[in-house]
């Protein structure tokens, strides 16, 4: 089925006329600019389609009339010079007379609150009822006689006529009405009590397109970040689509039928930004919303826990394992001492950085655990401050005084939100944007970059001046259908994530220090993370009253799995990482994850599991490759050139500045280079922003008309 839009009626006289009821106040070089993209622009619906049409009609002896109706799986019958006509299987339109300016203004304000969910919005030239016996498509919509779904010969327009339908009567859903008195006096259009047997033709002259000034695809950290900076200057039009019903992208939080929370992998959230921890503060602003931690961050390495930083801590490894691991560390300081050049690779900065010892033991296994690729596919640019050099004496020193010195730096403390884990910080952050202002189940599947528009999942467009996408670059690609570009980002790679939750009845071991983030570099469990997420707020799982049926023993031993029993409960949080160079068994990815915490200790054998989760993130995390950098600052830049800003974890692909706060900055930033052309130091430095404390931003700061600040 094809539509055609007519961008004549747009550039003419009927057009400027219609623009004007609609309050778009656009001008005539809009008008032009749009009928000549319009031109070439065919739009298709490759399936039945939802349709809102509200509309004015023509004067009629001094009154307008405004048709609104709603209808789901519109089929497009025909197009002609003056426009196109959709065939609507049942109608339910409601009318209603008015007078003069009253009408007009009735129906802007019935426009701009049905913009939100509209697939299409379109002005009506005229609507003619069509009994079954008189049409060739009212007859098709009653065809019930035909073959049926799945036969051969079924035809979707065929579907229409046995779908339910959930708008009757004639009036359309709550909160969709342009206002009070509208909603009183509609009337019924047609017999909507017999839909089967009638059909409307609506002649659509002129499918209104929104038109914003930014707009913002995805509603993840990144995208909300943008929306937030954009609020705040009150600058440019804008608006945020994405394809998912809720905000917070990745920072999101499940929950088990049993009650527990489980964030999508271990979110700790590090601030590095002023501006972040104020937008988090307007969102959730009471104390009692957030729990601070200190966090206790262990290795478990040579069947022994080492606090980390390990190499300051290799008194907690058996002696043989001090001695190589020293011995290593004064190898590596004398060649990194005469070395003449840098690193090639991650593998050989490591190598250089801590020696053979703790590469072996600790950092090549758990990285390639962690990143799923071998440590010399990786570059060592991108770890800036995540590790600083190891100190040598200090090292020495504590092996000989057994010391244990624990110092985490700035990743030691972080907060946790008290309730709704993640997930809920993003949802609390969606609430501080007008209605409207984000829109949900909204995907975007066409970029034409050339011509400005986006095309959503239900057919309708947007134009825009800017777009800051959030999406996977190469995604990106693949919607723009450039294929420069998507050749280009076929290089980037990453992992994928398994997210592994298990609820347990009983307490925490007491040989499990509070708040513990256990790294695990060897073979001998799936995950290479664990953290005891029922530490970090006690409503991550259900309260001690909840009577739950044990599912399974840690030990897979039979049970009583029928009998309901109390808490307390506790909970632990895996991740496992997946990627061509290290397959993952889907199928028993939490089997095994549950005998590996057996295995280290982090179970016991008898422990009753109640609940467990598991969920495959196809996109884990963006790998620092060799080649990474050479591509985005190809791509990036080629993107730009178009009118895309790529931002985000995957928008812009680097690790080092991919958690949550550097995700909300990178949007922040971006419309803060957009308007003012100001450099963004979380794509360009990610590793300066990570070792410094960013205060330059904040929310107290509102502008004036000219753009200059006012400080409060
Ligand atoms: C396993 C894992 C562990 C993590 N650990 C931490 C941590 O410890 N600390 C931390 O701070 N951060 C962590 N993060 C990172 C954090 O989740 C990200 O920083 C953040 O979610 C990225 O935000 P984003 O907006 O760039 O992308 P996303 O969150 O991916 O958001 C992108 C949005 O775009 C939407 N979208 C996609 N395609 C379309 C389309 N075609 N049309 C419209 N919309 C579309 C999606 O629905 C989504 O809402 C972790 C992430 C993962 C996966």
């Amino acid at each position: 089925m094809r539509f055609l839009l007519h961008p004549s009626i747009r550039a003419g006289t009927h057009g400027r006329a219609l623009s004007s009821a609609f309050g778009l106040q656009m001008t005539r070089r809009d008008l032009l600019t749009h009928a000549n993209r319009s031109r070439r622009r065919e739009e298709t619906f490759a399936r039945p389609v939802q349709i809102k049409v509200e509309a004015l009609r023509e004067p009629r002896n001094g009154e307008k009339e405004i048709v609104n109706a709603f209808f789901d799986d519109v089929i497009v019958i025909g197009r002609s010079a003056e426009g196109s006509s959709i065939a609507l299987p049942a109608c339910r339109c409601q009318q209603q007379r008015l007078r003069g300016n009253s009408c007009i203004h009735e129906f802007r304000q019935n426009l701009s609150t049905s913009l939100h969910n509209s697939a299409l919005e379109a002005c009506v030239d005229s609507c003619t009822e069509q009994r079954t016996a008189e049409t060739p498509h009212a007859k098709t919509f009653s065809g019930l006689a035909g073959p049926q779904s799945g036969e051969p010969g079924y035809t979707s327009t065929q579907r229409l006529q046995q779908l339910p339908s959930h708008r009757s009567g004639g009036h359309s859903p709550p909160g969709r009405r342009g206002g009070s008195s509208f909603a009183r006096e509609v009337s019924t259009f047609s017999n909507t009590n017999t839909p089967s047997t009638s059909a409307v033709t609506v002649h659509v002259r002129m499918p209104t397109q929104e038109q914003v000034e930014i707009v913002i695809v995805g509603a993840g950290p990144t995208g909300l970040g943008a929306a937030r900076r954009l609020l705040q200057f009150n600058k440019a039009s804008w608006l945020v689509v994405d394809a998912s019903p809720e905000a917070g992208g990745v920072g999101t939080t499940d929950v088990t039928p049993e009650g527990f929370l489980f964030d999508a992998g271990t979110h700790a959230l590090f601030s590095h930004y002023k501006y972040f921890d104020e937008v988090l503060d307007e969102a959730l602003p009471n104390p009692e919303d957030w729990y601070t931690h200190q966090r206790a961050s262990y290795v478990h390495s040579r069947q022994a826990l080492v606090p980390c930083p390990y190499e300051n801590n290799l008194a907690a490894l058996p002696i043989e394992d001090q001695v190589v691991c020293l011995r290593g560390m004064i190898d590596a300081y004398l060649e990194s001492a005469l070395a003449q050049s840098k690193p090639n690779n991650f593998d050989e900065w490591i190598l250089r950085m801590t020696g053979e010892g703790i590469a072996n033991y600790f950092m090549r296994p758990y990285n390639f655990k962690f990143w799923a690729v071998p440590t010399t596919m990786m570059q060592w640019e991108w770890i800036g401050d995540r590790a600083a050099g190891p100190d040598l004496k200090l090292a020495v020193t504590n092996v000989l005084e057994k010391n244990i010195a624990v110092d985490l730096g700035r990743y030691g403390k972080f907060r946790f939100p008290a309730r709704d884990g993640i997930g809920g910080i993003w949802k609390a952050v969606t609430k501080i944007f007008p209605q409207g202002k984000i829109r949900f189940d909204a995907k975007v599947e066409k970029i034409d970059a050339k011509e400005k528009v986006l095309t959503l999942k239900d057919g309708s467009t947007i134009a825009y001046e800017k777009l800051i996408s959030t999406l996977p670059v190469d995604d990106l690609a693949v919607t723009i259908g450039d294929e420069d570009l998507i050749e280009l980002s076929k290089g980037l790679h990453f992992s994928s994530t398994h997210v592994v939750g298990i609820g347990i009845r009983g307490k925490r071991p007491d040989h499990i220090d509070e708040n513990s983030w256990l790294y695990f570099p060897e073979d001998d469990t799936p995950f290479c993370h664990a953290t005891v997420f029922s530490d970090l707020s006690p409503h991550n799982q259900p309260g001690a009253d909840v009577k739950l049926r044990t599912i399974r023993r840690a030990d897979g031993e039979e049970t009583d799995a029928e009998t309901e029993k109390g808490g307390p409960y506790w909970s632990l949080l895996f991740e496992v990482s997946e990627s061509s160079h290290r397959p993952v068994d889907v199928e028993t990815v939490v089997a095994d994850s549950i005998r590996g915490a057996v295995d280290a200790s982090l179970l016991a054998p008898e422990d009753e599991i109640v609940s467990t989760f598991h969920r495959r993130f196809h996109r884990g995390y963006p790998t620092p490759t060799l080649s990474r950098d050479g591509i985005l600052k190809e791509l990036l830049p080629k993107l730009q050139a178009l009118g895309v800003w790529s931002r985000g974890r995957f928008g812009s692909w680097k690790c080092e500045a991919g958690n949550q706060d550097h995700s909300f900055m990178l949007g922040v930033e971006c419309v803060d280079r957009i308007v003012y052309g100001s450099p963004e130091l979380t794509l360009l430095y990610p590793n300066l922003v990570n070792s410094r404390d960013n205060c330059e931003r904040t929310l107290a700061h509102k502008f004036d008309e000219d753009g200059q600040r006012i400080f409060d």
